[in-house]
């Protein structure tokens, strides 16, 4: 099925990316993203390993150079966020089987500086759940609700956005949740020494901005920013051949002229977005394959990608318009 759907795509390069991987999903994940089980990460791993070859993101970057194209039948593994969970669980496992990976971290986070804010949204629904919701009404004047339905205010805080995060903040009061106190005990984040440790075993380590926001909601100075901060931060602190960038969230809603400066001013030498299998303008942007959407086989997950891009064929919607 796959080695068919390959053929007629001609999209023989693919690259999923993780968050994390663990039999026991950390609160701040939980209501993010089905983690996949280390069980469910090495089925991935074997079938990718039976229909692709892995390539590490040198591989990719100089294919591009030299031949101008992706490289053959194969996939590219990558990891965002830069948390323990991929070092603990998901790196021995890719270790073992010799694939290359590149891991992207904010940094703002490294170290369990500060909480991701989508992460303390985890944390508080968590804490929401396992609480009386009429006794707070704190909660209802943060949140600007009225309403005495658990659900409802778990949806408010599902919707709070990078604009708004410092109602988080609030709410944490309200529930006498303290974040620093779960920074400290959870450490959600793997340290710069960890991180130097996986980068002189090998792993590329590349930046995912400062402190995650979602792109579309900044101005291009403010994008600017949070692209250099965080690729100069990877660059003090480890030794890559190359400078790699991948968008939080998406990078839907960034002009062409933004991506035309990213490259033609050097600030980032290969970058990522996660539409799926996607035909990108720019040589150096390439689109990635979210795996913790849905709880499905690698296969599955493969099998719809595929099936969407042809579907998207006759209307010639399968490459990204900027
Ligand atoms: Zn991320």
């Amino acid at each position: 099925m796959i080695e068919v759907l390959k053929r007629i795509t001609r999209r023989d390069f693919i690259m999923p990316f993780y968050h994390a991987v663990s039999d026991k999903v950390p609160v701040h994940l939980k209501y993010l993203y089905r983690v996949r089980t280390v069980k469910q990460f090495e089925d991935d791993l074997e079938f990718l390993l039976l229909h692709y070859k892995p390539v590490s993101i040198d591989d990719v970057y100089s294919s591009l150079i030299t031949k101008g194209r992706y490289p053959e039948k194969s996939f590219l593994l990558t990891f965002d966020d830069g948390l323990r969970e991929f070092k603990e669980f998901a790196y021995p496992v890719i270790k073992k089987r010799g694939i290359p990976v590149a891991l992207f971290v904010n940094s703002g986070f490294v170290d369990n500086k500060e909480l991701f804010y989508r992460f303390k949204a985890s944390v508080l629904i968590e804490t929401l759940r396992n609480t009386n919701v009429e006794r707070f009404k704190c909660i209802y004047d943060s949140l600007m609700v009225n309403t005495d339905k658990r659900n409802t205010v778990i949806d408010k805080v599902k919707q709070i956005d990078f604009k708004n995060k410092d109602i988080l903040d609030q709410l944490a009061g309200c529930l006498g949740v303290d974040f620093n106190e779960y920074l400290k005990n959870n450490a959600p984040y793997l340290n710069v020494e960890e991180l130097k440790e996986l980068n002189d075993d090998g792993v590329h380590v590349g930046a995912h901005s400062i402190n995650h926001p979602l792109f579309e909601l900044l101005n291009d100075e403010e994008r600017m920013f949070q692209i250099k901060e965080s690729v100069d931060f990877v660059k003090n602190n480890f030794k890559n051949s190359l400078a790699s960038f991948s968008f939080p969230f998406t990078d839907s809603g960034l002009s062409a002229s933004f991506f035309r400066n990213i490259y033609d001013k050097k600030i980032a030498d290969i970058t990522f977005g996660t539409s799926g299998i996607k035909n990108e303008r720019f040589k150096f942007h390439l689109q990635r394959i979210p795996v913790e959407e849905y709880e499905v086989s690698m296969k599955d997950i493969l099998a719809r990608q595929y099936l969407y891009y042809l579907l998207k064929v006759p209307f010639f919607r399968n490459t990204v318009r900027r």
